[in-house]
């Protein structure tokens, strides 16, 4: 099926997601708003089992001590390769599975994982689209059952959830009356990725979680979708944890950017600082195999090489040092830690390494939230006197 109401995006912007990004986006905090997620010391390491007795052989370290934070308005995305723990880090935020260890903190209030009352009121006010666009959806109910349930659940009366789907319906760029009968098969991948949405919205959530939910999109109705999901951000005041292995399209969405490497954070700042003024090895190495549009951007770097990432466990020190051509005998005993970028605002260090586009910074001027974040790496080649033998000081 064609996606015909695909074309009434919620969004204005019909170009394609590279290079730009979220025009107006809804600044609803400065830098001074405390977060509405905090996440200290997350880990999630999964068992592989072996053996005829079938024993614990060794762990999936997926998640490993994660902190972050998302403030109320900000899109924080969240970039690294297949299996670096993007997906389980989201589940264990939604509390879809248990963390080993952490502490999450929603609107200044602890989770606490077995007070069922606060879980699910958590989990109302933080709702997740996923890749898959038919996961969520009941193939046997029309889709404006599927919208109603949430509330149903929650007490609202049949005809006020009828009335919300509806509107929500039509907050998503799909006209009611063509679309509420239809069953799930009967749409495009985009319409159901909008139902979906509309879905995740329906008990009026604050933050959402979107996990690779534009991935599985042809290009021209991913970029509908991106820009429908930056007008709800900034009529609805939403905030995103938008999860992607797109750079492209985590730069276009995100006010800042975390980086995973093997269930580690490597590198977390203001997306301009991420993109123009890397200073993890990990990270440019991942941007060096970005697609661009520009020539001049295409080969400036090696992109990554070695062996790909295995979390089953992972090497000590550094996790990146395998694959790393800088690494250091410091980097191969010592697991660096994040630590403020020093001097921020720089190149990317002492090595003569440019920025990734010689300064031109494709972010400016292009209504980005300045959610104030600073620019952190977990590296010994950017901490003064680590050892490493490219350190500053
Ligand atoms: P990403 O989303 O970045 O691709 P995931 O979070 O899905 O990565 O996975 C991180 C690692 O954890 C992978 O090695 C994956 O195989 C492993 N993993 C995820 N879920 C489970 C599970 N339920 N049991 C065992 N290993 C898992």
């Amino acid at each position: 099926m064609s996606g015909g109401a695909d074309t009434r995006a919620g969004g204005t912007r019909s170009e394609g997601a590279q290079g730009a990004g979220p025009q107006g986006g809804g600044a609803r905090s400065g830098s001074a708003a405390p977060p509405l997620l905090e996440v200290r010391d997350l880990r999630k390491h999964f068992p592989v089992r072996g053996g005829i007795l079938n024993r614990t052989v060794a762990w999936v370290k997926a998640v490993d001590d994660v902190d972050l934070h998302v403030r109320p308005g900000e899109v924080l995305g969240i970039v690294g390769e297949s299996g670096c723990g993007k997906s389980t880090t989201a589940r264990l935020l939604m509390h879809l599975i248990r963390a080993d260890a952490g502490r999450v903190t929603f609107d200044g209030a602890l989770v606490q994982a077995d007070d069922a009352a606060g879980l699910r009121e958590v989990r109302r006010q933080m709702q997740m689209v996923f890749q898959d666009s038919y996961s969520s959806l009941n193939p046997r109910l029309p889709i404006e059952e599927t919208i109603m349930f949430g509330p149903k659940v929650h007490g609202v009366s049949a005809g006020a959830a009828r009335e919300r789907a509806r509107e929500l319906f039509t907050l998503v760029g799909l006209d009611p009356a063509q679309f509420i009968r239809r069953y799930p098969h009967e749409l495009s991948g985009g319409q159901r990725q909008r139902v979906n949405i509309a879905r995740a919205l329906a008990l009026e959530p604050r933050l959402l979680i979107l996990d690779e939910a534009v991935s599985a999109l042809d290009k021209s109705v991913e970029a509908q979708v991106l820009n429908l999901l930056l007008a709800l951000r900034r009529e609805l005041g939403l905030t995103y944890v938008f999860i992607s292995h797109d750079l492209n399209v985590v730069q276009y969405m995100s006010d800042r950017v975390l980086v995973m490497y093997l269930g580690k954070v490597v590198e977390i700042g203001p997306t301009a600082d991420i993109y123009e003024r890397m200073q993890h090895p990990y990270t440019e190495a991942l941007l060096s195999a970005m697609p661009s549009m520009d020539p001049d951007r295409r080969t400036e770097r090696p992109p990554l090489t070695g062996d790909p990432p295995n979390p089953i466990n992972p090497p000590p020190g550094c996790r990146f040092h395998t694959r790393c051509r800088f690494a250091d005998d410091v980097c191969r005993r010592a697991e660096p830690r994040l630590a403020p970028v020093q001097g921020a605002g720089g190149g990317t260090g002492g090595d003569g390494r440019g920025g990734r586009d010689g300064g031109n910074d494709r972010n400016g001027g292009n209504g980005r939230n300045d959610t104030g974040g600073s620019h952190l790496v977990a590296c010994h080649m950017r901490a003064v006197g680590s050892g490493h033998g490219l350190a500053p000081g």
